[in-house]
């Protein structure tokens, strides 16, 4: 075992959890122990909501100006241990050292964004009639837990981290049981960067400790991000025990590449789109439609795709489960006629026998029944729907239940304009296969793929991690009463 067991962080130190079941933490790269995670108790989490508490008292009061200088620091820390971070992320995900270095990058990111929070929350003040004000303030909502999933080890957990607790709040995160060491030097990094015990903390374990995150009454609110099953379960539950919820789910991603899209741009991207994170992205492109002459595009696709490389250019999927449902996946579209141009079954990578890698994978003539055209697949697999117009295109897109992403190729801006207007997803690319939003703008899907209201990064997650106080007042006397003051 490559690293000492995992413990659970509340209060400023690390503890085992009071339980003595641990799970194996397995490197996706070539199959070995990295370390052991445990499964936390009620108990581990009612001693990490009790520290949260407690801190919250003093953090609460702190000034937003000085809260946001631990953020300062940490993002410095966060460049200084670039390249261990992304290594840590790249054993325990299986991407590769640059994909794990730009989450490192969007983690810096997304910390600047939240020392530019004092500059976004001074309120508004008016004078709504004679001699009376009002004025707005935003309050912290109190102790917030944040459930994540094992794509993303430092940029997912860092979408919440920074905004939360810059915004006041003291929070519990509990990261994926399938790569929990990130999270570990997230919390060593922010201790480091002065940030007082109590205010971040961490609860491991799986299905048990996110019911009991969603019971407990000392938990104010609840962000989750992973699958749409378990997005459905978590919102279900922690709403019902009266938590403000966001809950972003899974995804199905189209592009529509039209028959005037610039033929290698488009090429390249939609073959990165699919296989970048091995496919393990929730924007990742899952489905091509090609609408009307697609033939020249579609074989330039499937040259980008040879030129990605497992174990080189391309990382493993987090699991030999993982693998195998991946593969499945593609063995049924065959059986049911599809056409597997690309196919990235069976693949060992020499000297990492053990890892759990698949090849980049183009399937042609996929017809909207079968499943690889409807299922979330999480791999680098891409399916190709032919179409003969923008129609038929916009609705294969809109029946699907998911709603994250989708990307319009082509070099038309009245044809991008009526994909964007049509398509039901809350990000839209044109011409560009990964649409993610950059600060201040802020990440979100729609229908399946989130669960709430408003999002959880960029200026929109102040709503979510704040409370709004309305303040009236009067100082003179003189002024005018009407109905209401
Ligand atoms: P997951 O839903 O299996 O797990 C996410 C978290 O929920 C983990 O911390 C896990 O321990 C916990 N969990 C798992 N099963 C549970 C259950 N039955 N009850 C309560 N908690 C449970 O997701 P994953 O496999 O870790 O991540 C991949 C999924 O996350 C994909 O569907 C992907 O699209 C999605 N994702 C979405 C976004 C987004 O922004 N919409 C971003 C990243 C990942």
């Amino acid at each position: 075992m490559k690293y000492p067991e995992v413990q659970n962080y509340i209060g400023g130190s690390f503890f085992h959890g009071s339980n003595t079941k641990y799970l194996d933490v397995i490197s996706p790269i070539d199959g070995s122990l990295l370390s052991k995670v445990p499964i936390s108790s009620k108990e581990d989490l009612n001693h990490a909501v009790t520290k949260a508490q407690n801190a919250f008292l003093t953090w609460s009061k702190v000034p937003i100006k000085e809260r946001v200088q631990v953020f300062f620091r940490y993002k410095v820390l966060l460049e200084k241990h670039m390249l261990e971070l992304s290594q840590l992320i790249q054993e325990e995900n299986g991407k590769t050292l640059d994909e794990a270095r730009a989450e490192i990058e969007k983690s810096i990111e997304l910390t600047e964004f939240a020392c530019s929070l004092p500059q976004m929350t001074g309120g508004e003040i008016l004078e709504v009639s004679k001699g009376v004000e009002c004025r707005t303030d935003y309050y912290p909502v109190g102790v917030v837990a944040c459930i994540v999933p094992f794509n993303f080890p430092s940029m997912v957990p860092n979408w919440t981290i920074p905004n939360a607790i810059a915004l006041g709040n003291t929070m519990i995160l509990k990261p994926s049981e399938s790569v929990p060491l990130s999270a570990v030097r997230i919390a060593e990094l922010l201790k480091k960067a002065g940030l007082p015990d109590g205010v971040f903390n961490i609860i491991n374990g799986d299905r048990e400790i996110v019911e009991a995150i969603c019971d407990h009454p000392g938990i104010e609110a609840v962000s989750f991000v992973g699958s749409t099953k378990v997005a459905k379960l978590v919102y279900a539950r922690a709403s019902s025990s009266h938590k403000r919820v966001l809950a972003l789910g899974g995804a199905k991603n189209h592009l529509i590449v039209l028959p005037d899209a610039h033929p290698s741009m488009t090429a390249s991207n939609v073959a990165a789109s699919m296989s970048g994170c091995a496919g393990q992205r929730c924007m990742a492109a899952s489905v091509m439609v090609a609408v009307g002459a697609s033939e020249k595009i579609i074989e330039q696709v499937c040259v980008e795709a040879r030129k990605i490389i497992p174990g080189q250019n391309l990382g493993s999927v987090i699991s030999l489960e993982a693998k195998e449902r991946i593969e499945k996946y593609i063995s049924e579209a065959e059986e049911q006629g599809a056409t597997i141009l690309v196919d990235g079954r069976n693949i060992v990578v020499q000297g990492k026998e053990n890892g759990f890698y698949v090849g980049p994978t183009v399937i042609d003539h996929v017809n909207t029944a079968m499943k690889v055209a409807t299922d979330e697949i999480f791999g680098p697999v891409l399916s190709i729907i032919r179409v003969k117009d923008i129609d038929e295109a916009i609705a294969i897109e809109n029946a699907s239940p998911y709603g994250n992403a989708a990307a319009v190729f082509t070099q038309s801006g009245g044809m991008a304009r009526q994909i964007i207007e049509r398509a039901s997803a809350g990000m839209i690319g044109v011409n560009i296969g990964v649409p993610v939003p950059r600060e201040p703008f802020s990440f979100g899907g729609w229908n399946e793929s989130k669960f709430g209201v408003g999002d959880l990064t960029g200026k929109s997650s102040i709503q979510f991690w704040t409370k709004l106080k309305k303040t009236t007042t009067k100082w003179n006397p003189e002024a005018k009463t009407n109905w209401m003051s």
